[in-house]
């Protein structure tokens, strides 16, 4: 089945066809500047999914869990009161919801802010329409299997600094012509389970040189398994941080036919390059296999 859920007063679609989650390893409890969920997909709150504490706190009357949605679909309420955080969408409580229909409706509450992962929710009183899905996901466990095998490898290179690191995702689009820009690019992973990093090769590279990009298993599992799309809008990029590991915060998000993908941190470090949307994609196509 695939689920969508719309407006309890105007019947307006508030999210896309969205699909039940049932895989843990997809799921993200802790770590901060990360999704809760990858996007296109959705878990009930009480779901054996959702254990731990700070999220099963959350009130039960908004009891459908999302990743982070574009203003395409949940808007932001216009009262700075229940919206600002101190770097981005937080969130006060199920008296002051923060999430608004286009007609108006106070729908959801949405937490983009420092502590945790990044997640979306919405009322009860929204409409949850089902219908039979038209072309399931196949072959999920074995991209997992093989994605296992492959994160499994050493990964033998320094990554490169290609500098670009005042690149912005949401006020200064002509700082992303100050990025490198890689036309075409080939993915792999390694460094293990607990430990991944994402290894990026490109033409547009030095002789030799590569991108090496930390992130959560629990992303690569998103990204390369389950085909969660490698990119959301400027105003809420993909995100993702292996804090356990110290890895820096990632962001990617497309504008036109490029998507700008930032590594701020650990420290001083960082950098970012601008990708083509299409070679982007295929790349983590060409990995999922
Ligand atoms: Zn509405
Ligand atoms: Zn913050």
């Amino acid at each position: 089945m695939q689920s969508r859920f719309c407006c309890p007063r105007c019947g307006e679609a508030l999210t896309p066809w969205v699909r039940r989650l049932e895989l843990a390893e997809a799921v993200n409890l802790h770590d901060s500047h990360t999704w809760v969920l990858p996007s296109g997909w959705f878990v009930r709150r009480d779901s054996g999914l959702l254990p731990a504490p700070h999220l099963s706190e959350r009130p039960a009357n908004y009891p459908w869990v999302f990743a982070p949605m574009s203003k395409w679909w949940l808007g932001v309420h216009s009262d700075p009161r229940r919206t600002v955080g101190c770097c981005g969408l937080a969130s006060y409580g199920p008296e002051l919801p923060n999430l608004v229909c286009a007609c108006g409706q106070e729908v959801g509450l949405g937490y983009r802010d420092c502590l945790g992962p990044y997640w979306y929710s919405l009322h009860e009183s929204v409409v949850h329409e089902q219908e039979v899905d038209p072309d399931p996901p196949r072959g999920i466990a074995e991209r997992l299997a093989r994605l296992r095998e492959r994160v499994a490898g050493p990964i033998a290179r320094m990554g490169y600094d290609p500098g670009g690191r005042h690149a912005s995702h949401q006020h200064d689009p002509p700082s992303w012509d100050a990025t490198l820009r890689l036309a075409e690019v080939t993915l792999d992973c390694g460094g293990g389970v607990d430990e991944p990093a994402l290894v990026i090769e490109s033409q547009q590279l030095p002789a030799g040189a590569q991108l090496v990009v930390p992130l959560p298993w629990c992303q690569l599992v998103r990204l390369a398994a389950l085909g969660e799309q490698p990119w959301a809008e400027t105003e809420s990029p993909l995100t993702w941080k292996h804090e356990r590991r110290g890895g820096p915060r990632v962001c990617v998000s497309r504008r036109k036919r490029r998507v700008l993908l930032t590594a701020w941190g650990p420290g001083s470090a960082s950098w970012a390059v601008t990708i083509a949307v299409r070679a982007w994609a295929d790349a983590w196509a060409r990995l999922a296999g």
